[in-house]
């Protein structure tokens, strides 16, 4: 970006020393004004939006002085400056249903009101396994992990925590094979279960797990079904999940920066190989994660 800024002064310069020069000139600085604000867009991009179930609807708050509060099924949503507007970033749970769903949006100093948005039908694939009869029908002490294992879930997707900068465009975490979409609907040996909460990224066992984002580390924990996971939270209620990894690298309350090594990829849990599952997780509703990366790396990733 600093180089199209120096382009510019360049080109302005020059133009004051020879106004003769003409159009030309003219038309390369509003190209490079372009160009700069597509630049200064990148820096902040929002993530991609698709308004239906495991998607982000991005909803225009319209003008505030002051970010509004916002709260979508009773959580609180991400509010995020958009060239000068407030915009909701809503996670929409795989459950919703398609139609019209409402915001409540609390401006402050200013009376509550309601902002609507329309969620549209989205059909997830199928996928049918054959799974030993341990992980369908798990003894009590296993489900008794399993509900302690949910607790610590839920406790941590429903972590908001207030902040400006916050990093909505996201690096892969692991250099992997995209082995798994989100949103598959599974059925194991014959019974649905819960549709799939993230994607899968297949990986040796070893295989380094980056932060996507800057974030703090929310909990770890060795957990029945998905291994040794990790729990990032990149605020504002953007919380992310690393499962089934061999080794961890952070502990609880660290910081942590992009890039930086969480663990490794592994198969701890209940899987049948090494790999990663990475969940995305925006007011308490898994969404896809790939939502968060640059349409370019989606592309390399899904070809
Ligand atoms: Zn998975």
């Amino acid at each position: 970006m600093n180089r199209v800024i120096e382009a510019i002064h360049r080109e302005y310069d020059s133009l004051l020393r020879n106004p003769l020069a003409g159009a030309n000139r003219i038309r390369d600085i509003v190209l490079l004004l372009c160009l700069l604000l597509l630049c200064a867009n990148a820096a902040f991009a929002l993530p991609q939006s698709a308004a239906v179930p495991g998607g982000i609807a991005i909803v225009a708050l319209g003008e505030h002085n002051n970010a509004p509060r916002v709260y979508y099924l009773g959580k609180r949503v991400m509010v995020l400056q958009d060239g000068g507007h407030w915009q909701a970033v809503v996670g929409i749970p795989l459950s919703a249903k398609p139609g019209r769903h409402t915001l409540r949006v609390q401006p402050q100093g200013a009376k509550d009101r309601s902002v609507t948005f329309t969620v549209g039908a989205k059909q997830y694939d199928e996928q049918h396994l054959q799974v030993p009869p341990r992980m369908v029908n798990p003894n009590p002490e296993d489900q008794r992990r399993i509900a302690r294992d949910l607790k610590l879930s839920a406790e941590a997707y429903r972590t908001f925590r207030s902040g400006d900068r916050i990093t909505t465009r996201f690096i892969l975490p692991v250099e992997g094979r995209y082995s798994s979409p989100f949103g598959l609907r599974r059925f194991f040996n014959g019974e649905a279960r819960n549709p799939h909460s993230g994607i899968d990224l297949a990986a040796p066992t070893g295989t380094p797990v980056r932060a996507p984002a800057p974030g703090r580390v929310l909990a770890t924990g060795d957990f029945y079904y998905n291994g040794n996971t990790v729990f990032l939270d990149h605020g504002q209620g953007l919380v992310t999940m690393y499962c089934h990894m061999d080794s961890l690298a952070v502990k609880t309350g660290q910081t942590v920066e992009t890039g930086q090594i969480l663990g490794t990829v592994g198969a701890t849990g209940r899987v049948t190989g090494p790999h990663l599952h990475w969940s995305v997780s925006l007011n308490d509703a898994r969404v896809d994660p790939l939502l968060f990366l640059a349409p370019e790396i989606v592309a390399q990733l899904v070809q």
